[in-house]
């Protein structure tokens, strides 16, 4: 069996404790840190295949920290933790680069599906597809995660990354927000929030702004579409 190593940064001992040593018991192999300075250190030599993450922490906050963990690793999974609620904060950590956040408190069993399925899938990523999905002139490699259009690359976040993924195995087919909150945030999102809407636009502006050719296009009342028109 793959060797599962999973990083938790959270300063509540309690917590820490609780995830050290239910992890433990499904098989993963945990390191803790108690401050955001010291997960960083940890994160920089060790190699780990998932992080949670607490956003209120000494040293470096969790946002800060899962920024930098991106900037090292644009792949691994970060949970984030929190017991803020409010929508500007999920959109905080998901434009800090998380895939994924639990409210707490939280049941054990919930982070643990979490971690499941996004271990999961980054198993599935590193699968040797060799695919690259095209539309026009933009092009997004799979395997080496690169994103170009007219053969310049593009910078985006994870999630930025997966939304465009879903966008282009979705080419000329109108997709819905609760499609894509389902596929690519995996969460079925509340419809009154514009999180999917605020991401349309991050993309935009990197895919479609700097080109007089646009390929994201909304359906008024239907979602979104990418449109190869060449
Ligand atoms: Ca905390």
């Amino acid at each position: 069996m793959e060797e599962r190593r999973i990083l938790v940064v959270e300063d509540e001992p309690k917590i820490a404790d609780t995830l050290k040593l239910g992890l433990g018991e499904n098989g993963y192999e945990v390191d803790v840190a108690y401050d955001g300075k010291i997960g960083l250190k940890l994160f920089e030599t060790f190699p780990f295949n998932l992080v949670v993450l607490d956003i209120n922490l000494p040293g470096m906050n969790g946002y800060e920290l899962c920024k930098i963990i991106r900037q090292h690793n644009a792949q691994i999974p970060v949970i984030m933790l929190t017991a803020l609620s409010s929508l500007n904060d999920k959109i905080e950590g998901y434009d800090a680069g998380a895939d994924d956040y639990i409210i707490k408190p939280f049941e054990f069993k919930e982070l643990l599906m979490k971690i499941r399925v996004l271990l999961k899938r980054t198993m599935h990523q590193t699968l040797p597809t060799g695919t690259i999905l095209k539309a026009g002139d933009l092009e997004m490699n799979l395997d080496s995660k690169e994103v170009k259009r007219d053969n310049a690359g593009i910078n985006l976040t994870a999630k930025e990354f997966q939304l465009l993924e879903y966008l282009l195995r979705n080419k000329n087919r109108v997709v819905s927000r609760a499609d894509i909150a389902m596929n690519v945030w995996d969460i079925d999102f509340d419809t009154n929030t514009n999180v999917i809407d605020v991401y349309i636009s991050y993309l935009r502006n990197k895919v479609d702004k700097p080109f007089s050719q646009k390929l994201i296009h909304t359906q008024v009342g239907m979602g979104y579409i990418l449109k190869e028109t060449y």
